[in-house]
């Protein structure tokens, strides 16, 4: 794991699993979009920007959201 990722308190639903929502901002336009955290957890697979179409590594991201 790298040191951009933060972990929200967790407020989720019973019944939901916990960990399916992971928010990822951009490190070139600070867009938030929504990933999965297997994907982030692979570390390997590009993350695409919707906003500016870059694409980098988990790693790279501006900051990393898990909720
Ligand atoms: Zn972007």
């Amino acid at each position: 794991m790298t040191d951009n990722i933060e972990r929200l308190p967790s407020h989720t639903p019973p019944g939901e699993k916990r960990g399916n929502t992971t928010w990822v901002s951009c490190r070139s336009c600070r867009h938030w979009f929504h990933t999965t955290a297997s994907l982030i957890e692979m570390g390997s697979v590009d993350l695409h920007c919707p906003s500016c179409h870059d694409e980098f590594k988990p790693k790279d991201a501006a900051r990393i959201v898990l909720a």
